[in-house]
């Protein structure tokens, strides 16, 4: 008899549901569960993660493949996440291989060892830190993006400073003058910073807040904080974060995006000093894996970050925030579809710790949660400073002269604010010159070939875009179909930002959309344009929408809130009232009034009269009862399956088969479609979609669990890009 092989099963990044088993042959014990392995698979190798150490597996003794080494000698995922990460496989019907992967900083995945040897990255001393980075612009410009870097990233790599323009001369003479040091190996021992800034006295609502999570008993419970804009949730979090810190404990605060945020970010840059690990997506690998490691060592004690932060290996947590719960951007749209919001109070269930989820405007989930008791809720009502809620009002564009999408009532409240020498902000969720190029003889609009989409007018660039699938070509205003001059229909961001130049030749204007931030610093000079108070109209999109605290606009305009009224989803009357009240917010902070005016066509739209009273409770429970009545989330749960195809009858042959199998194992499920996509070609692909809804998780799980391994055997589904999403936000 000889002894039975020694086996590992290994989670490999593959699109394979379940891990596969390896023969360990030593040299010394199989590695353990957590730890990396090189593995073979077919005729190349992969790096994948040992998973367990199975005494009997189904493969064939000749089918049964060595692990080529072992990567580690400790485990770089620990049980906890491990845990997690498997949860999430199966509750996303995700392979196991690519949900593991995506929890791992991308030098890891490469096989990278944890611990960096490269000399250390640059930080801000107390003294660089204490710095008026605009005054040092006047002197020394490099040196002045040196602080706003830093201060913004916390510690950088020499070499991605040089890339940002920072170059090593510049950091040598402000390391001369103790503004600037390297950062210590041995990361775990930096000494503490003491606190740059002097915390305000709470507000007796803050405080409430703060009391209530002190006093309740240790461990797990989610707590739902609804609070106006401006009220001061973020200083609640900061005492939080204080009060874990004292116990020496971490704090996971996550963010929907950092580039959009950087007031947050030096707030607690000042606050924490280099007690803070930055986690997003915009890092260099490199400095991913310090923010990974400091987390996962502890010895950043406040690890903050944008949706994937949500997997950050954890030392010693002792709670989880999150910032601005409803954000979208918490779901990740590609890939591994999770929502982060979710699994943050998964994860603070398992760890044992409480979770703060917070928002003027939360989720109808996340009130739902508090309303049946799940969720425990907060309140914060008033606003810090005397200055209230902005007065709100809706403009009817039947009655108003209007030019390219500016109504005079509008244009005279404008004038009036800037006399006032306030600042002005106004919203449009549509960049570019104008959406639409049209012949104004034959009729015919200008479309992308590849969507079903029109081509939206750039006219700064001379070029048509599809916002769709990104094709642009050079813009010409003569009709193909006929010869006659066209037309530019509609209004985008430069084109309104052009007209306001007209309207206000003296008043300084900036644009905020995706197009401004592709530009050099482009977010980040916008921003400080408008906080320096350089900036007196801000014209944006949805970007204007993320906490910014400007506290000298007090006009906001929405100008053209009919484009949210008549959304195709169950969910567009949720993101519409998140979007209108978190951009009305943004008027009027501490001791100055706001103004905002919407502009409809609509003006009795009921969704309308009932934002106008601000009341975002109110709108939740007409909402949800909506929901109720119709079925839709939370009142049920859904699973999404797409598929695409350069032919449309292969995306849909591929999700008949698909709903076939599923109606006939459905108990309980209802088996929807498939249908076509809301946009059905994009990119030169047909999109096609089923839903199934169920008004029990248990059931609609149990149904995946058994159609979506069945699925990834088919060949069909080797002929259609296909993904399933769990609890879509976009269905
Ligand atoms: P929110 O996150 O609710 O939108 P913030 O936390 O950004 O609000 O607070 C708005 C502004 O009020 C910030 O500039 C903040 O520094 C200030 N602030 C917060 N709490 C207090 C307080 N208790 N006293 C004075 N100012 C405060
Ligand atoms: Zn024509
Ligand atoms: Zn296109």
């Amino acid at each position: 008899m000889t002894a039975p092989p020694r086996l590992v099963r290994v989670a490999v990044p593959v699109p394979l549901s379940d891990a596969l088993d390896y023969r360990w042959e030593g040299p010394g014990a199989p590695p353990r569960r957590g730890c990396r392995v090189r593995v073979p698979l077919g005729r190349s190798e992969r790096i994948g993660v040992v998973l367990d150490h199975p005494r009997k597996t189904s493969l064939p003794p000749e089918k049964l493949r060595n692990v080529i080494e072992a990567t580690d000698k400790e485990p770089v995922l620990g049980e906890e996440l491990l845990r997690t990460l498997r949860w999430c496989a199966d509750y996303y019907h995700h392979p196991i291989g690519e949900v593991l992967n995506q929890a791992l900083p991308v030098l890891l995945r490469r096989g990278r060892s944890p611990l960096r040897a490269a000399a250390g990255p640059w930080e801000l001393t107390a003294e660089g830190l204490s710095q008026d980075a605009d005054a040092v612009r006047r002197r020394a410009r490099r040196q002045a993006e040196a602080l706003d870097i830093l201060r913004r990233s916390g510690p950088v790599d020499a070499g991605e400073l040089r890339g940002q323009g920072v170059g090593a001369a510049v950091l040598r003479r402000m390391n001369a003058r103790g503004w600037v040091r390297r950062r210590p190996q041995g990361r775990a021992g930096a000494p503490l910073e003491a606190a740059r800034d002097t915390p305000p006295t709470l507000t007796a609502e803050q405080q409430r807040c703060v009391d209530a999570i002190a006093a309740s008993p240790p461990g797990y419970r989610t707590w739902l904080l609804q609070g106006v804009t401006g009220s001061g949730k973020t200083e609640v979090y900061l005492r939080l974060i204080a009060r874990e810190l004292a116990a020496g404990r971490q704090s996971l605060l996550l963010v929907p995006e950092i580039g959009l945020t950087p007031q947050l970010i030096d707030r607690l840059q000042k606050r924490f000093a280099q007690r803070l690990a930055v986690m997003h997506s915009g890092l260099a690998s490199g400095r991913r894996l310090d923010a990974w490691q400091d987390a996962r060592t502890g010895a950043a004690k406040l690890v903050v970050g944008t949706r994937s932060a949500v997997f950050a290996p954890l030392a010693n947590p002792g709670i989880v925030i999150v910032d601005e719960e409803h954000d979208p951007s918490y779901k990740q749209q590609d890939g591994f579809r999770y929502s982060a919001r979710d699994l943050a109070v998964l994860r603070a269930k398992r760890l044992d710790i409480p979770i703060l989820l917070a928002s003027a405007t939360p989720s109808l989930e996340s009130v739902h949660n508090a309303d049946r008791g799940q969720y425990h809720p907060l309140s914060i009502s008033r606003r810090i400073g005397t200055a209230g809620q902005p007065d709100m009002r809706v403009i009817d564009m039947n009655r108003h002269a209007v030019r390219q999408g500016l109504s005079t009532p509008l244009v005279t409240a404008i004038r009036r604010h800037l006399d006032a020498d306030c600042q002005v902000l106004l919203f449009l969720n549509r960049r570019g010159f104008a959406p639409v190029l049209l012949c104004p003889t034959c009729g015919t609009a200008e479309d992308c070939g590849r969507c079903d989409a029109r081509m939206t007018i750039h006219a700064a660039s001379g070029r048509l875009r599809c916002h769709h699938c990104g094709r642009t070509h050079a813009l010409s205003w003569v009709c193909v179909a006929c010869g006659s001059e066209r037309v530019a229909v509609g209004a985008g961001t430069q084109r309104i930002t052009g007209e306001l130049a007209t309207l206000f030749p003296d008043a300084r204007i900036a644009r905020l959309d995706r197009d401004a931030a592709t530009r050099h610093g482009g977010i980040d000079t916008v921003l400080a344009g408008v906080e320096r108070g350089d900036t007196q109209i801000l014209v944006g999109t949805q970007m204007l929408t993320k906490g910014h605290d400007f506290p000298r606009v007090t006009l906001v305009g929405v100008l053209n809130a009919d484009q949210g009224l008549f959304g195709t989803d169950y969910r567009s009357t949720e993101r519409f009232a998140q979007i209108l009240l978190q951009v009305a917010g943004r008027a009027g902070r501490r001791d100055r009034a706001g103004e905002v005016l919407i502009q409809s066509h609509y003006p009795q739209h009921p969704l309308l009269l009932r934002l106008a009273s601000q009341d975002y409770s109110d709108f939740a429970r007409m909402a949800l009862a909506e929901r109720r009545s119709a079925g839709w989330p939370p009142f049920s749960h859904l699973i999404l399956w797409r598929a695409e195809a350069t032919r449309r009858t292969a995306a849909h042959a591929f999700l008949e088969q698909v709903a076939t199998a599923a109606r006939a194992r459905a108990a309980r499920v209802d088996v929807l479609g498939p249908a076509p996509a809301s946009m059905e070609r994009r990119g030169g692909r047909y999109r096609a979609q089923l839903l199934l809804q169920g008004r029990r998780r248990p059931a609609l799980h149990r149904l995946m669990a058994e159609l979506a391994p069945l699925v990834r055997t088919w060949p069909a589904a080797r002929r259609v890009r296909w993904s399933v999403d769990v609890d879509p936000i976009d269905a």
